[in-house]
């Protein structure tokens, strides 16, 4: 039987238009909300990325502002910019698109935020936070990951949750959210001895490393979740991590790339922003 699509472009609209009902509703009480997003130079998929943020951000009447800088930078304006962002009123939400170039140290960027505006979760305050599980900002791939699993009803408690790369954008915090969730949560990369066997034991597989197929289905348990977190770009064409063809009379669900994990790393950027701008007004957080 052929493994149902996680369709994480649909759920994606369906969290977009809920949050435009309440940013509507948000801006009733306060100011609109905004969201800062800095680029660095001129790499093609982060240009692509950013201009898919800042068109969600309008659709659901979040302002975006863009601040480009060219990638001979230095650090310290940097810095300065992020400092005026932090204390603009009118951003809530401060983005630096990664990856930047090798002369910027990215922790210190990160650092540099303020803690209430980082509405990708990746400062170690609310790193910090998501650990000890309070509610805070959380990093929106993870994030995402969380809601396309529950909007499918795939059981997370007691389940064993395999999750290969062990970045800080993606990996780990994937298995905080999951060990949050009470899954038993094995993490494996790039030095995990008998990948295989580990992928074997999944009940959820999470895969996000880069490169293409690296996953096929001799590695997957029959009827596993498997959520396919890779972009690897051949010419204008994107392909996961996992091999969707080998995997999808395997798996009992399995996400598509395009159009899974990817628009509901966006979605949760907007339900982020939004959460700041709430706590910032010291109004209750609804999403
Ligand atoms: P990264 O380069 O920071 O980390 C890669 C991880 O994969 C590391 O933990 C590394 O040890 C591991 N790895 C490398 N080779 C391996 C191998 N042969 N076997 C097992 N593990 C191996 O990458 P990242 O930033 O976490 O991104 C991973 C992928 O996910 C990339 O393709 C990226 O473009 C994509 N991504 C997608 C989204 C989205 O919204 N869809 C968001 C973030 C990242």
């Amino acid at each position: 039987m052929s493994a149902i699509i996680m369709d994480g472009k649909q759920l994606a609209a369906q969290i977009r238009d809920t949050l435009k009902d309440e940013v509507a509703e948000y801006q009733n009480q306060s100011v609109q909300p905004g969201l800062a997003v800095i680029l660095v130079g001129n790499h093609p998929a982060s240009e692509t990325y950013v201009q898919a943020k800042q068109k969600a951000a309008l659709a659901v009447g979040i302002r975006s502002y863009l601040i480009r800088f060219a990638d001979n930078v230095s650090q310290g304006e940097l810095l300065a910019k992020i400092a005026q962002l932090n204390n603009d009123p009118q951003v809530n939400g401060i983005l630096v698109q990664l990856p930047l170039p090798k002369h910027i140290d990215v922790q210190t960027v990160i650092d540099a935020i303020d803690p209430e505006k980082d509405v990708d979760g990746f400062h170690p305050l609310n790193v910090g936070n998501m650990q000890v599980g309070k509610k805070t900002l959380l990093p929106c791939t993870p994030f995402g990951i969380v809601k396309l699993l529950k909007a499918y009803n795939i059981p997370l408690q007691g389940k064993h949750a395999v999750i290969v790369g062990h970045s800080h954008i993606v990996g780990r915090p994937m298995a905080t959210l999951l060990l949050n969730e009470n899954a038993t949560v094995s993490v494996c990369h790039a030095y995990t001895e008998n990948l295989k066997e580990m992928t074997k034991m999944a009940d959820i597989l999470i895969v996000a490393v880069g490169k293409k197929h690296l996953i096929t289905g001799d590695m997957v348990k029959p009827a596993a979740t498997v959520i396919d977190v890779g972009i690897n770009r051949e010419g204008k064409r994107i392909f996961g991590d996992c091999d969707f063809d080998s995997i999808k009379d395997i798996a009992s669900h399995i996400t598509p790339v395009p159009g899974g994990v990817g628009p509901m790393t966006i979605a949760t950027l907007l339900c982020n922003t939004l959460q700041a701008a709430r706590s910032q007004s010291k109004q209750p957080v609804l999403v």
